[in-house]
Formats: structure tokens, C-alpha cells, sequence
């Protein structure tokens, strides 16, 4: 696959020119600005605003010192008391006033910000082709994704407050020095340098051990998700201790890596006390000498050291922000890394709706591969006639799952053609194609919600009565009017609280509701007790009439049902007919798997029930050809 990403992240733990670094937290921020920037404008000068005061009220409660001193204690001037001391209070409620409206505005600001950006990565995923699920664990990409999404709050408001405030202070701060004695001024800011390559050198530094730092947070947090999913295979292989020393080697690794991030990025600390101790005691020094030996009078030399010292709050923070502002922006490109990837599967241009007549599906000399890995499919042709049951079967591997993949489009064929009713699906819209097509996997998944939900997701604008209706044909009625809220039932993740022929029946009358022309059906190749094996295939049969199924099946009981049967190997169609036909050819795939039970994974069709298959098949073309003679 190739990621175009509109950011290049710099590979794990190189060295990064500095001003390379820079350029990323810079076309980071605009990147943020650029997508955001409108929604929030007012909201954004309205935090400018109070950034602004605070600011300069910072910078002029330092300025005000010299008439503190000067007028009031040196000049005795009570006429004045008054003034100064109610300008400073007042300086200080407009203080308190942008302050609160700055930190509430940008709380919210943060707020918005981080819904919108789950909201686009959550669509963003949904829109992506299902190899990358594939690729990706799902427990870490999610634990991944919390965390980048919250830095994207930190990037704008490390960004606002301190290029804003901190800046806004230090300039008006250094103003007032200036203005005050602009010799002292470059006594006070001989380390200023020292501070900035300090910050840019350790940002460096820091980069390639945040971003493993990162990586292995939401390993950890996938472990564990993955662990809490599994929790009946862990307990029931007694795989606890085993996970946990696995799980501890990784927390280990994480705690070190973020031990490291921090021995790094606090070494700004240090730094920053010891160069502003050098700036304050020369200023001390120098300050002290004039005083004495010039006789300059005190005010200015308040006003300066008082300047000097509130400079030096926003300059350690903006000294430090470069640091800080790294993770944020390692985190901000992992994230803009997943909503820039390229979506394979949407539309075509000048993709039409598909028009389904009789639902006829053909395959036309399909060769298809999954990436690099070889062909699977090889110039497979073959065709499901229209409200027919094809049943598709074949050794483990032989490509019977990809058939169904790539007719739902999740991905597209390499060579030939896969045609509806004569229109090819890879330039008829993806909404029409699926909309077309009810799916039941092997794995019946129920999502969070209820049974009704759960059963109205094959179509959102079903009415309680079709949902009725389907879970009646589906043969589910019964079972979810015995729950305790019946079709409201709130079910456990993956619907743990029902069995798995119910679950199987809910999916199915999730297909049945769906009345899709034509039916996609995985059978489960899990056993399940006669009596619910029975209520499923009922339901099936239900789903399955008058459209067009393709199967893959292991039943013999639909092997046999079935109008026509494909029987593939190796990625090719080796034998097409009906089980009469195929179960007497003599030297045939079929006839093989038939009398030995055997398909790749010594199971017919990869089934689980060898046996069962060999003795039932083998017994069936007898009968068969008793009841036709
Ligand atoms: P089974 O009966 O065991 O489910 P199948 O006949 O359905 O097997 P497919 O799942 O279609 O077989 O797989 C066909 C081949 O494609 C196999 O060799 C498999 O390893 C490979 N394959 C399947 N899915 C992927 C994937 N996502 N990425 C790479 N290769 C894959």
C-alpha cells in the first residue's frame, strides 16, 4: 500500500535536524489551524483576547513598580496612594477575568476538538478497505488512537497559551527591562541563547523515544483489551500467568521508555534555574554596583527585578514547550497518519447505482492476490444464477472466504470481472452493490445495543414489525420473547448472554429484515446441538429462498440442497455440478472428499465433522439414485 501522508513522520528514533523539527510542529499546527481554524474563530479570539490582557497586565504590573517605589517611598507622594494602589487592583481583576474566560473558552474549545476528531477517525476507519483491519490489532490502534486524539487538545492549547500568553508576557516584560535600563537589559538576557539551543536540542532528543514511548502505551492497553476479550480461552488454557509475564515485560518497556522521556524533557528544569540564577545575580551584581557607586535611584531597579523576575515563569514555559509540544505533535501525526490513508475501496468515478434484474452473479476470469503475498484466485469463472443456491466448497485455503470478499468489494479483483445482472461491481457505487447484499458470517457479531438494534441494523428504517416478522422467520421469536426485556434486551459484548445458535438466528434475521436480493451466507462450521443446528438451518432455508445465495457450506445438508456446487482448489474452480453429478464422478475433487471426509484440513469443505460428512455422503447418492430410478 502506498501511504501518501500529507506528514512525514520522521522514522523511530532517527536524529532529526532541527529544523526539520520545527517544520513538523509547524505544518502540524497549521494542518490543525487550517482544519479547525473557521469552526472556532470567534471562540479562538476570544482566548486571544484574554491571552492579550493577561499579557500585558503581566508586563504593566511590572512597569508600575517604578512609581510603587519611586513616587510613593521615595517621593512620599500620599496624593498618588490611592491611584496606584487601585490601578494595580484593577489590573489584577481584569487579570482574574481573562483568565477564567481563557481557560474555560479553551477547555471547550479542547472538548469540541477532540469529538470532532473521534468522530473523523471512527469514519475514517469505517471507510478504510478491510485489509488494514487485518494488518492492524484492534485494541492497540483503539488505545493509539485515544491518545492521539487528546494530544491534538494539547498541540492548540500548549500553542494558544504559550505562544500567546507566555510570549505576550515575556515581550512586554523585556519591554519594560528595556525601557528601564537597557544596559541591565543585556546583562539579564546573556543566556537567552543558551536557553533556546538547550530546548531545541533536547526536543530532539526526545523525539524518537516519545514516539516508542507512544507505541508501546497502547501495546499495553491492547494487551490488556485483547486479554479481557479472550478471558475464557485465557482461563480455560491457563494462560493467566504466562500473559502476565508477557504483559509485565511490556509495561516494563513502557515505564523505561517513558522514564526516558522524562529524564530528557526535565532537563530543561535544571537548565532553566541555573541560567535564570546567572541572570538574576548578574543583574543583582550589576544593579547593586550602579546603586551604590552611581547613586541611581531605586524605582527603576524595581520595576527592572520585578520585570526580571515574573519573565521568568512564561520563560521557563516557552523554553520547555518545544519538548512538550513534541509529543503532542508525534501523537498529531500518528493520528494524521490514519485519516490520510488511502481508501481503495470507494467509489469509481462516474460509478453508477447497480440495477438488479434477476440477480445473476458471474465471475469472468478473476485473478486475484492479497498484496505481494501469490495469487490466490486463478481465472475463476463460474455463475450463480439468479434466486439460486450455489454452495461452494473445497479444501482449507482453496480461496471459498475470498470469493465472498470480493464480491462485497473489499477488494477488487486483479484481472477479469466479477458482473451482476451483466454490470461489473467495480463500477457500480458500493452503497448499491452492499445495500444489495445480506451477509451472515460464520461468527454472528451483535453489537452494542439491543436485540431490536441489533436485528434493525440489516436496515435502519425497518418498522418494529418487520423486525417481528424476520426474528418469527428466523425462528428467534420465541427465544427473545424469554428474555427479560425481550426484543429491548440490552446484549453483552458479542452477545455473551445468548447461546450461539441464538446468536446465529439474530444475524440471520438481521439478513432476513435486510431483503437484499441476494444472500452471502458463511456457514458456521461450529457445532451446535441437533435441536438448535435444526432451528438454524430452518431459518437459513427461510433467508435463502428466492434469492440468490452463494455458500460456503458445510453442512451436507445444504451441499446437497444446493442447485449447483463449485468446488474450488487451490484458488481454482475444479468441478461445477449438482451433488448427483459430482458425488459419482469417478476420480473427481467432490467424489474425493466425499468418501474420505477429507478436504485440505482433513475436514469436507474444512468443516469440522469429517466423519459425520463421509458416512451421510456416501449414503446419500444411494439414496438419491434409488429415489430417481
Ligand atoms: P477456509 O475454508 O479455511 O476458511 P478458504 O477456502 O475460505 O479457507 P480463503 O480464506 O479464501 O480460503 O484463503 C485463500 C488463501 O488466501 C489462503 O492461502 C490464505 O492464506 C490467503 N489469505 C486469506 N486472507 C488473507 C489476507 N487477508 N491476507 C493475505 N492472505 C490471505
Amino acid at each position: 500500500m502506498t501511504k501518501k501522508s500529507l506528514l512525514r513522520p520522521a522514522p523511530t528514533g532517527k536524529p532529526v535536524a532541527p529544523s526539520e523539527l520545527t517544520v513538523g510542529i509547524v505544518r502540524v499546527l497549521k494542518r490543525i489551524y487550517a482544519e479547525n481554524g473557521a469552526y472556532y474563530r470567534n471562540a479562538y479570539i476570544l482566548v486571544a483576547a484574554c491571552l492579550l490582557s493577561i499579557g500585558v497586565t503581566t508586563a504593566f504590573s511590572a512597569w508600575i513598580m517604578r512609581d510603587v517605589i519611586d513616587q510613593i517611598f521615595y517621593n512620599q507622594r500620599a496624593d498618588l496612594i490611592a491611584i496606584i494602589s487601585g490601578t494595580v487592583a484593577l489590573i489584577f481583576v481584569i487579570r482574574a477575568i481573562a483568565m477564567y474566560l481563557q481557560a474555560t473558552t479553551l477547555a471547550r474549545i479542547g472538548n469540541d476538538l477532540v469529538a470532532r476528531y473521534q468522530r473523523r477517525v471512527y469514519d475514517k476507519l469505517m471507510r478504510l478497505d478491510v485489509s488494514y483491519f487485518s494488518e492492524a490489532r484492534s485494541g492497540r490502534l483503539a488505545a493509539q488512537i485515544g491518545e492521539n486524539v487528546g494530544a491534538i487538545r494539547d498541540v492548540l492549547s500548549l500553542a494558544l497559551t504559550s505562544l500567546l500568553r507566555d510570549f505576550v508576557s515575556l515581550v512586554g516584560l523585556v519591554i519594560v527591562m528595556v525601557v528601564q535600563d537597557p544596559r541591565m537589559s543585556v546583562v539579564a538576557l546573556i543566556t537567552a541563547p543558551a536557553l533556546g539551543f538547550m530546548s531545541a536540542w533536547l526536543s530532539r532528543r526526545a523525539r524518537g523515544a516519545i514516539r516508542e514511548s507512544v507505541g508501546l502505551n497502547a501495546r499495553v492497553i491492547g494487551s490488556i483489551q485483547e486479554s479481557v476479550q479472550g478471558v475464557t480461552v485465557v482461563k480455560a488454557f491457563t494462560m493467566e500467568n504466562l500473559l502476565a509475564t508477557r504483559l509485565t515485560g511490556l509495561i516494563d518497556n513502557a515505564k523505561q521508555k517513558a522514564n526516558r522521556v522524562s529524564a530528557i524533557a526535565e532537563q530543561m528544569i535544571p537548565f532553566s534555574e541555573l541560567m535564570a540564577g546567572i541572570a538574576i545575580a548578574s543583574v543583582i551584581a550589576y544593579g547593586g554596583y550602579r546603586a551604590i557607586y552611581e547613586q541611581q535611584p531605586p524605582g527603576s531597579m524595581f520595576a527592572f527585578i520585578t520585570a526580571l523576575l515574573l519573565a521568568y515563569d512564561p520563560a521557563r514555559r516557552l523554553s520547555q514547550l518545544k519538548v512538550h509540544l513534541e509529543r503532542a505533535v508525534v501523537n498529531a501525526e500518528m493520528l494524521y497518519q490514519i485519516l490520510d490513508m488511502p481508501e481503495r475501496q470507494s467509489d469509481k468515478p462516474g460509478a453508477t447505482p447497480l440495477v438488479i434484474t434477476r440477480a445473476d452473479i458471474t465471475f469472468n476470469g478473476v485473478d486475484f492476490s492479497y498484496g505481494e503475498s501469490g495469487k490466490v484466485l486463478h481465472d475463476l469463472s463460474f455463475v450463480a444464477p439468479g434466486a439460486k443456491t450455489t454452495a461452494i466448497v473445497g479444501p482449507s485455503g482453496a480461496g471459498k472466504s475470498t470469493i465472498i470478499a470480493l464480491l462485497q468489494r473489499f477488494y477488487d479483483a486483479d484481472n477479469g470481472q466479477i458482473l451482476i445482472d451483466g454490470q461489473d461491481i467495480a463500477t457500480v457505487t458500493l452503497a448499491t452493490l452492499r445495500g444489495q447484499i445480506a451477509y451472515v458470517s460464520q461468527q454472528p457479531y451483535l453489537f452494542e445495543g439491543t436485540i431490536r438494534d441489533n436485528i434493525r441494523y440489516g436496515r435502519p428504517d425497518a418498522t418494529d414489525a418487520e423486525i417481528d416478522a424476520a426474528a418469527r422467520k428466523a425462528h428467534a421469536h420465541d427465544f427473545i420473547l424469554a428474555q427479560s426485556n425481550g426484543y429491548d434486551t440490552v446484549v453483552g459484548e458479542n452477545g455473551v448472554t445468548l447461546s450461539g445458535g441464538q446468536r446465529q438466528r439474530i444475524s440471520i434475521a438481521r439478513a432476513i429484515v435486510r431483503n437484499a436480493p441476494i444472500l452471502l451466507l458463511d456457514e458456521a462450521t461450529s457445532a451446535l446441538d441437533n435441536e438448535s443446528e435444526k432451528l438454524v438451518q430452518q431459518a437459513l432455508d427461510e433467508v435463502m429462498d428466492g434469492r440468490t445465495t452463494i455458500v460456503i457450506a458445510h453442512r451436507l445438508s445444504t451441499i446437497v440442497a444446493a442447485d449447483q456446487i463449485i468446488v474450488m482448489d487451490n484458488g481454482r474452480v475444479v468441478e461445477t455440478g449438482t451433488h448427483g453429478e459430482l458425488a459419482n464422478r469417478h476420480g473427481g475433487l467432490y467424489a474425493k472428499l466425499n468418501l474420505l471426509g477429507l478436504g485440505g484440513g482433513g475436514t469436507m469443505a474444512g468443516s469440522g465433522e469429517p466423519v459425520k460428512a463421509a458416512e451421510e455422503i456416501t449414503a446419500e447418492p444411494r439414496r438419491q439414485a434409488g429415489g430417481e430410478a
